[in-house]
């Protein structure tokens, strides 16, 4: 079975659109959440996702956007953004956001994986370094947890001894690329598949992976989309001119 993994799309149709005509064959999709916020396409990305699959797990700002959790613990733009999206979406589609079930959440025959949007333990932690991942790696017994929430893509391996970070490394900087890794039976793997719609490596292109689950091997992937008119729906919308600057820089 290949898994088909989204994460963090943030609203952003284009690079959605970029992700799906590029991805290798798939048999699944799971997202792990953050469908809205920051971009400018709420509605059209949550048609396409819900189109795409049944299995979900809410992010912080799909919380916000429905209205499950206030907006004092995001900064002004993030919050600003929220606000913003509450306005926009369908009432059917508000609805949805706030069903969507909270991580982990495990699908039917793949009982190695579970699927999370901060960590196994807490669902808005931030799994950032090596020290961050120790906790979750060790609370769980479920060996593949894959995350978002970071916008980092990237994976954290441990064995017996050792706990590593792991980052892919691509040629380009505007080319379609992937990364192939193989996730040996025996070890730990916290994957996060990096962010379709706003990534902060540094690296402005929409990230997602694919995992072979038979195969145990994974692919991470980075494609080019159009970021002119992901940036100029957010200038239309008149959403702050910095969350438009950020999708360029991949910060
Ligand atoms: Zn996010």
């Amino acid at each position: 079975m290949r898994i088909l993994v989204l994460s963090d799309i943030h609203s952003n149709l284009e690079a959605l659109e970029a992700c799906l005509a590029a991805a290798p064959p798939y048999d699944a999709v799971v997202n792990l959440g953050d469908v809205v916020g920051y971009c400018a396409s709420p509605n059209e990305v949550i048609e396409i996702s819900r189109r795409l699959g049944k299995v979900f797990v809410r992010g912080n700002h799909d919380k916000a956007a429905c209205g499950l959790i206030e907006l004092h613990d995001f900064n002004p733009v993030a919050a600003l953004a929220a606000e913003w999206t509450r306005q926009q979406l369908t009432s059917e589609n508000l609805d949805w956001l706030r069903n969507l079930p909270q991580g982990p959440v495990q699908v039917a025959g793949l009982s190695e994986i579970q699927f999370v949007h901060g960590s196994p333990i807490d669902e808005d932690e931030y799994l950032i370094t090596v020290r961050d991942a120790v906790e979750p790696m060790m609370d769980t017994a479920v060996p593949i947890t894959f995350f978002g929430h970071t916008h980092l893509q990237g994976s954290f391996v441990a064995n017996a001894t050792h706990l590593d970070a792991f980052r892919p490394s691509y040629k380009t900087v505007g080319q379609a690329e992937s990364c192939e890794v193989a996730l040996k039976k025996g070890n730990r793997f916290l994957v996060n598949p990096g962010s379709v719609g706003q990534p902060r490596d540094g690296d402005w292109r929409a990230g997602f992976a694919i995992f072979d689950a038979d195969a145990r091997v994974l692919t991470f992937c980075r494609v080019p989309y159009d970021l002119k008119s992901a940036q100029d729906r957010i200038f239309a919308a008149q959403l702050p001119t910095r969350l438009a600057t950020r999708l360029a820089a991949g910060r």
